[in-house]
C-alpha cells in the first residue's frame, strides 16, 4: 500500500503566488513592520503606534505572548494585547501583527482580525507545533510570516513554511532573525547571511524580510544589519521600537525608540536589483567576463592541483607512507594566510579554502592508496 502524503512541497513556479500580498501593499520601499518587542500596557501600545503612524512603516508589531528562554521573566499580557491592538488598527490605519506559538493562540488571533501573524524562531523548529498552527489556520487569507528554526537549518524553515502551504495559505513569507551558536560572538544569533541567500535562491519570489533586532541583540549593529539586508534584496525589515526602549520589559538592549526608526529608514539605501540602463549592462557584461575567465583559471589549477594530489598518493603507497602529513599542512596554511593577506584576502576566507582544498587531495590520496 503507498502512503498517503498530504503535505506539498513548494516549488519555485508556485512561490509567486505567496508574494501578491507584498506587491498589494504598493509600496515604493521595503515594507517596515515595527513595534515593542512586547506589549505592556495599553499606554505604552498606543503610544509607540502612534508615534509611528506618519513614516514608512506599514505593520505594528507586538508580542502578547512571549516564548521565554528560562521562565521566571515576564511572559506576555495574553490576551488583553489584543484589545490594545485592536485598537492601534482603529487609532492609526496600521496593520497589526503577533506572534501565535499554538492553536488557541491562532483562534484568539483571528477572532481579533490580527492582519499578519508570525511563527517565532522557537516554533519553527518543532513541525509538531508547526503543524497545529498550520490546521489551525487552514485556509485563512491572513498572512503568516516564518521565522528562522533558532538552528541553522534551511530544510526545517523550509518545512515549516510547506506545512502553512499545505494548509492552504497562500499569503507567506519568512523573517530571517539569526542563529543561536555556543560560542559567543558580537551577535545575539549569527546572521548566517549565506543561508538566507539560499533560501532567495530557492524561493526568489517569497517575501524575505530580515529582524536585525534579534540578530543584533543590541540597538547600535540594528543600522548596519538592515543596510547588509537591503542590499542584499530582503524585500522588508522587521524592527523592535519602544518609546523607552531602556525600562522595556523584554529584550531593552535591542530596541530603538521611534525616533532613531525613522533615522535608520531616512538614512538606508535602497539599491535597486538591476536596472537596464545600457552603459551598466555593458560594463557589467566585461565584468562578468574577467570573473568568467579567473573562474576557469581557478578550475584548471585546482584540477592540477589534485592530479598532483595523486601522483603524491602513488608515491606514499610505494614507500608505505600515511597520507596525512600534518607538519607540511600547517606550513601550507601558514604560507598561504601570509600571501592572502597581501592579496586583500582574510585569513578566515584562505583557512576554509585551503581546508577544503587539503580534504580533496586527501579524498584523491586515499582513493589511490586504498583502491
Ligand atoms: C520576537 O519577535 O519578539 C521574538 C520572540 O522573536 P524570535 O522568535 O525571533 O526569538
Ligand atoms: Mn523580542
Amino acid at each position: 500500500m503507498a502512503l498517503p502524503i498530504l503535505q506539498k512541497q513548494i516549488k519555485m513556479e508556485n512561490s509567486k503566488e505567496m508574494s501578491a500580498w507584498l506587491e498589494d501593499f504598493g509600496l515604493d520601499h521595503p515594507l517596515v513592520i515595527a513595534g515593542p518587542c512586547s506589549a505592556e500596557t495599553e499606554e505604552q501600545v498606543l503610544k509607540i503606534a502612534h508615534e509611528l503612524k506618519d513614516t514608512d512603516v506599514t505593520v505594528f508589531r507586538a508580542g502578547i505572548w512571549k516564548p521565554r528562554t528560562r521562565p521566571g521573566m515576564f511572559e506576555g499580557v495574553g490576551a488583553i494585547g489584543l484589545d490594545w491592538l485592536k485598537k492601534v488598527k482603529d487609532q492609526t490605519g496600521l496593520l497589526i501583527s503577533t506572534e501565535v506559538a499554538n492553536k488557541d493562540h491562532v483562534k484568539l488571533a483571528l477572532e481579533a482580525d490580527v492582519d499578519i501573524l508570525w511563527i517565532g524562531a522557537r516554533s519553527t523548529v518543532s513541525p509538531f507545533i508547526v503543524q497545529e498552527i498550520a490546521d489551525a489556520l487552514n485556509g485563512t487569507d491572513k498572512i503568516v510570516l516564518v521565522k528562522n528554526p533558532v538552528n541553522p537549518d534551511l530544510a526545517l524553515w523550509m518545512g515549516g513554511l510547506e506545512r502553512l502551504y499545505s494548509a492552504n495559505i497562500k499569503k507567506l513569507g519568512v523573517i530571517h532573525r539569526g542563529f543561536s551558536t555556543y560560542d559567543k560572538s558580537k551577535y545575539r544569533n549569527n546572521p548566517e547571511w549565506q543561508i538566507a541567500v539560499e533560501f532567495q535562491n530557492k524561493f526568489p519570489d517569497i517575501p524575505l524580510i530580515c529582524d536585525p533586532s534579534h540578530i543584533a541583540g543590541r540597538r547600535d549593529l540594528i543600522f548596519n544589519l538592515s543596510q547588509r539586508a537591503l542590499d542584499l534584496n530582503f524585500d522588508g525589515l522587521m524592527i523592535e521600537t519602544h518609546w523607552d526602549p531602556d525600562n522595556a520589559w523584554s529584550d531593552a538592549k535591542q530596541q530603538v525608540t521611534p525616533g532613531r526608526l525613522v533615522e535608520i529608514m531616512n538614512n538606508l539605501k535602497i539599491r535597486k536589483v538591476t536596472t537596464d540602463e545600457k552603459s551598466y549592462q555593458l560594463e557589467l557584461e566585461t565584468l562578468r567576463e574577467q570573473i568568467d575567465v579567473s573562474d576557469q583559471i581557478i578550475l584548471d589549477a585546482l584540477g592540477k592541483r589534485m592530479k598532483v594530489a595523486e601522483s603524491i598518493g602513488t608515491l606514499k603507497k610505494g614507500n608505505n607512507v600515511a597520507v596525512l602529513q600534518n607538519k607540511r599542512w600547517n606550513e601550507i596554511l601558514q604560507t598561504m594566510r601570509a600571501r592572502g593577506g597581501e592579496r586583500g584576502l582574510s585569513e578566515e576566507f584562505i583557512t576554509r579554502i585551503f581546508k577544503a582544498i587539503h580534504q580533496e587531495s586527501i579524498n584523491h590520496q586515499e582513493k589511490v592508496i586504498n583502491g
